[in-house]
């Protein structure tokens, strides 16, 4: 993903104000096959956009998004059709994502429906090998998704995503809406099915301790940029940009060793239609200087391949 923006018109009124939400700005980074990506932040930060812009449910108004080879920011529903049956996503309320008419046979095999040519039959045997493979079983595929708790809907969720084999599944908020107990039973069961299919995820989540347990890589999102990305371990033992170190600052840490003390942030999250010129973060930034109100700073790469940061502090 290469210099990703995207804004929304929201000129209304009787002056029809020119006004628009700048939700995604200049975001790049790559995900790596067969590994995780985590995008981390506070609500609002524009990482849902960046799922939906990936998966093509949104266009970007600038930028490239690179999959298997094709550009296909700007590409038309007729050329995505590949790209479709390849890229999944889970959402973070199965139920409202699952249609409480349809029994759970006809959700999962829903995708097969649209995308193959497969027999009724057909599609129901492989709904069945499903259901095993996400710790249901077969005789749970004549029931309603209301007849499920909010763990197993999540699991019936994933069968469906799963069904098409799809090369990346990008997973927005999957295990917000549940227990804590269930929440690492359906992480457990992701990483148990990326090993095993040889998936790549794309996961968004407001969550740290849910991240750190997921991700390969992590990208940390403020107010529409990626402040910091790279290797999960070295975003968590070296962060460099002064919204990771507060980010990382409200994790409870078992180890009195390596506890932070913890970094409070003054002010409110600015809005996204007026967003801060210059660093983004200067509102709030306990480390602000002159030129980040004014200068948008670039990213920089840090000591381990691939961690990268935005922020003034690090100009040299
Ligand atoms: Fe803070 Fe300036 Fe760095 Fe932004 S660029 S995070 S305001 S020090
Ligand atoms: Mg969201």
């Amino acid at each position: 993903v290469n210099g990703l923006k995207k804004s929304f018109d929201l000129s209304a009124g009787i002056f029809e104000r020119k006004r628009s939400l700048k939700a995604v700005h200049n975001v790049s980074f790559a995900i790596r096959k067969g590994k995780t990506f985590s995008l981390v932040g506070e609500s609002g930060c524009g990482k849902s956009t960046t799922g939906r812009l990936i998966s093509r449910l949104l266009r970007p108004n600038e930028g490239e998004i690179w999959f298997g080879g094709m550009e296909i920011s700007q590409k038309k529903e007729n050329q995505l059709k590949a790209m479709r049956k390849k890229v999944q996503m889970i959402f973070q309320d199965p139920y409202a994502s699952l249609n409480p008419r349809m029994k759970v046979r006809d959700i999962i095999s829903e995708p097969l429906e649209i995308h193959t040519n497969l027999s009724k039959a057909e599609r129901y045997k492989l709904v069945s090998e499903m259901l095993e493979i996400v710790g249901l079983n077969e005789y749970q595929a004549d029931r309603y998704a209301h007849e499920f708790s909010g763990g197993q809907r999540q699991r019936i969720g994933i069968a469906r995503a799963l069904i098409m084999k799809p090369e990346l599944i990008i997973a927005d908020e999957p295990v917000s809406a549940l227990d804590v107990s269930i929440q690492s039973q359906i992480l457990n069961l992701l990483k148990d099915l990326q090993k095993e299919f040889h998936l790549t995820y794309l996961f968004i989540s407001h969550d740290l301790s849910v991240v750190e347990h997921i991700s390969d890589d992590i990208g940390v999102m403020y107010l529409g940029t990626i402040v910091e990305s790279g290797p999960k371990e070295a975003i968590f033992s070296n962060p460099q940009h002064p919204y990771t170190q507060a980010l990382l600052s409200s994790v409870p840490i078992p180890d009195p060793k390596l506890r932070r003390d913890r970094i409070i942030l003054q002010g409110d999250l600015p809005s996204p239609v007026n967003p801060p010129a210059g660093c983004r973060f200067h509102t709030r930034c306990p480390a602000r200087m002159d030129i980040c109100k004014t200068i948008e700073p670039s990213s920089i790469k840090g000591r381990v391949e691939g961690h990268i940061a935005a922020c003034h502090l690090l100009d040299s």
